[in-house]
């Protein structure tokens, strides 16, 4: 199998007059780790929906390991294989946790999915005692999901994931609203996650991890078409592809790693701000 994803000319606009996503075409391998960047509005979580089979597309085509993703498939009243297996091999981490968590405690929310699955129960229980120490949350496996902080949450809905051990991780702005620490550790994870041969696709408009979680950056244009798609070293060091997708303004530039923004031109000192 070459592609584990292909899309061709997807177009997509919610209630048939928003426009979302217009002409995307891609195709992604696995194992890659791919972010998807772009301003607030271009269609990045659309894209994620789409690659999850949660939206269609309006037009356009979408194949997923060699089958056509379409309503008809991911039916779900209708019993279907390969909407199982889509589904054992695909993995989503909502931008909001508070939509991906929903059971009384983490240690069922954490279950849950390996139940769905008709995993043994012996089994369930081993890997969600794997996936508390793994997340460093064994100490909250009794509490509400809904009273934790948002780092602890993030990494609740992660576990939640991965517990099922999928192939394919989309993650929706997954940084934002991270304490710098719960940040590196959330990168770091990425990082192996990458390591261990696990596709990796991050939507973020946080330039300043997608040079140490992907190796590809695929840059949506305010018009919902892709501007760009290129290494992301080499995203990284087009300012004016940056600066035309909105992405920072003529006040930042890039110094290697780090994004500055220069505070208006008759402030004396020069100073810089870090803006991430
Ligand atoms: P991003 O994740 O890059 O911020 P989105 O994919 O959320 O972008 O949104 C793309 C476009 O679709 C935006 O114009 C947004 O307003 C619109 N949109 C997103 N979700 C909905 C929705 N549920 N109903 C109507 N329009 C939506
Ligand atoms: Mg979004």
């Amino acid at each position: 199998m070459d592609a584990i994803f292909d899309l061709r000319n997807i177009s997509y606009s919610y209630v048939g007059k928003i426009d979302a996503l217009k002409d995307i075409s891609l195709k992604i391998k696995q194992g890659e780790r791919v972010s998807i960047i772009g301003s607030n509005g271009s269609g990045k979580s659309t894209l994620l929906a789409i690659l999850n089979g949660l939206v269609y597309p309006t037009t356009g085509e979408f194949y997923a390991f060699d089958n056509q993703i379409t309503e008809e498939v991911f039916d779900a009243v209708k019993d279907n294989d390969f909407r199982t297996y889509f589904r054992t091999k695909v993995g989503f981490v909502f931008q909001n946790s508070d939509v991906q968590l929903f059971m009384p405690t983490v240690y069922e929310e954490i279950a849950f999915g390996p139940l769905q699955l008709k995993i043994p129960l012996q089994d369930v229980k081993a890997r969600v005692e794997d996936m508390l120490e793994i997340m460093g949350i064994a100490k909250l496996r009794d509490r509400s999901p809904h009273t934790l902080s948002g780092g602890e949450k993030k990494k609740v809905s992660i576990a939640s994931v991965l517990v099922n051990n999928p192939d394919v991780l989309l993650l929706d702005e997954p940084s934002a609203g991270l304490d710098p620490r719960t940040q590196l550790w959330l990168v770091e994870l990425l990082q192996e996650l990458g390591e261990a041969g696990k596709t990796v696709i991050v939507a973020t408009h946080d330039l300043e991890i997608i040079e140490m979680i992907s190796d590809r950056a695929i840059v949506m244009g305010e018009d919902h078409r892709i501007k760009e798609d290129a290494r992301t070293k080499d995203v990284l060091s087009d300012f004016e592809l940056l600066m035309a997708s909105n992405l920072i303004h003529e006040h930042m530039h890039i110094h290697g790693k780090l994004v500055h923004e220069h505070l208006h031109a008759h402030k004396k000192d020069h100073s810089h701000m870090h803006v991430v």
